[in-house]
């Protein structure tokens, strides 16, 4: 990127209160903004609709739940000519939960726009139902590159009339490997075009990326100065390596998060951390790079339908996890690299939510720690050991458990299935059911651990779409 051109901007106070109404976005948009209840607009959003609105390159860094989404909507959104019926927006995401709540925000913020056609393409899903909506024709695309990929390939997509593509989450489409597939789907794009990236942390690839494909990028930084209102960072020390477990367990056991993503530096680490904690009697799994595609779906899926409460996991494997509203990250290991700690912590304490980051340090742990602070607005807040009230349990399980089905997307089985049998035939009370996962062979539910027995004694007897299942609880 061009420095000379690029306005190198950081958020502050002054930020906090400007109004949409400020910006010349069309009527149907504003009015409906108003609707969703957005009063003003967040910091990212102040820095960066300006400019995209004149139709320039951005490069936005900002924290998750910052309000990105919005910011490039409604940019695309105001220059979408829907008499046009030709994609004129395509946003890159690296996942296809991502891709979904994209689409879901899109939708939301286009409600007042009259015929405007909003189609996800994500991988791990049909391509006949796309292939249908893609004849239909539609105005912006979201959707996974692998996927994105495979329709230009077969020519049922075609990106000659695009006007804006938007990189979102580009830090991890990169980390995901995703970059060739990138380079190829912009190489099928327009040259005039408008392309805006955006992404949590600023690696040096990104940077490349933006050199080869953007036009005088001008960069908005909305710095970790935000992160403060809604996540609590508090830092502990011990003197050595093997204290650092008594205090994990102090920690677990003060805070008591519903769910918490305990990072290490090595995958020995994490599977030697989680057996120990599972000893100690809390529910653990390890997620890391040895794992087998199938085990670590199975651990996600649990971890995410909150039946195990704990995820060790390395900073490689937690990639790609996309999991909503998690109350509290522990950095076992302190990062190696400012902003990976910054990414780590980052998944806690989303829009609204207040988040724990938890970061347990040695001495020798110094000269990262000083780096972190650093690049805090405000210094390090250090946690006192001896101030944490241990409650009378010594551990805590979770809520829910995990009953897993020998039937699956191969026997059509929805989750409407499975929450109708157990509701209506096997009497369970709605709100026992969790999450409920279909993989292509099995299914996932996650059931009240007070009703999981009664469940697991239905579906032994009883019979899905009028076929008997095996089950098992996972352990
Ligand atoms: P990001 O992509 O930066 O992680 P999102 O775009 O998903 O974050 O936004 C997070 C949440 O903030 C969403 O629920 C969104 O509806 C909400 N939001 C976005 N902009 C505003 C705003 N100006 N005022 C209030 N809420 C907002
Ligand atoms: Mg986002």
């Amino acid at each position: 990127m061009n420095h000379a051109d690029s306005g190198h901007k950081t958020a502050n106070q002054t930020d906090l209160e400007q109004p949409f109404s400020s910006l010349p976005l069309r009527e149907s948009l504003l009015k409906n903004i108003s609707s969703l209840g957005y009063e003003t607009m967040t910091p990212i959003q102040v820095q960066s609709l300006p400019i995209m609105l004149k139709g320039e390159d951005v490069i936005a860094k900002a924290k998750t739940g910052s309000g990105k989404t919005a910011a490039f909507g409604l940019s695309l959104l105001n220059h979408l000519n829907a008499e046009n019926f030709a994609v004129q927006a395509l946003i890159l995401c690296p996942t296809r939960e991502l891709a979904e709540q994209v689409s879901q925000a899109l939708r939301r913020l286009a409600r007042l726009m009259p015929n405007v056609k909003i189609l996800n393409l994500s991988g791990g899903i049909p391509m006949k139902p796309q292939l249908d909506s893609l004849r239909h024709g539609a105005h912006i695309i979201v959707g996974t590159p692998g996927r994105v990929l495979k329709h230009l390939g077969k020519e049922t997509l075609s990106l000659h009339k695009l006007q804006t593509l938007v990189l979102d989450e580009a830090d991890r489409m990169l980390d995901m490997g995703f970059l060739d597939d990138i380079k190829e789907i912009v190489s099928a794009c327009p040259k005039r075009r408008q392309t805006l990236l955006f992404s949590a942390t600023y690696p040096d690839e990104i940077k490349k990326l933006s050199k080869q494909f953007m036009q005088h990028p001008k960069e908005v930084f909305v710095e970790a100065s935000h992160t403060q209102h809604d996540i609590e960072q508090r830092f502990y020390e011990v003197s050595t390596q093997a204290n650092k477990f008594p205090l994990l367990k102090a920690l677990l056991l003060h805070y008591k998060p519903s769910s918490t993503l305990i990072f290490c530096n090595t995958k020995q680490q994490t599977a030697e951390l989680s057996d120990k904690l599972v000893e100690a009697g809390f529910s653990s799994l390890a997620l890391n790079g040895d794992m087998e595609q199938a085990e670590r779906h199975q651990v996600i899926i649990r971890f995410a339908n909150q039946s195990c409460s704990i995820l060790v996991a390395t900073d490689v494997a937690a990639r790609g996890l996309d999991i909503k509203e998690l109350p509290a990250v522990i950095n076992y290991e302190i990062a190696f690299d400012h902003d990976v700690h910054i990414h780590r912590i980052g998944r806690t304490g989303r829009a609204g939510n207040k988040g724990l980051a938890l970061s347990i340090t040695i001495p020798s742990d110094a000269p990262r720690v000083c780096l972190i602070e650093e690049n805090l607005s405000h210094p390090i807040v250090w946690g006192n050991m001896s101030e944490l009230t241990n409650s009378d349990s010594t551990t805590f399980q979770p809520d829910m458990v995990t009953v897993c089905l020998d039937v699956g997307k191969k026997d059509k089985i929805r989750p409407g299935d499975i929450l109708g049998a157990l509701t209506k035939d096997g009497n369970l009370p709605g709100d026992a059911i969790g999450k409920i996962d279909i993989a292509v062979l099995c299914s996932y539910v996650a059931i009240h651990r007070n009703q999981v027995d009664k469940a697991y004694r239905y579906l032994q007897n009883g019979k899905l779409k009028g076929r008997k299942v095996n089950v098992k609880k996972l352990k």
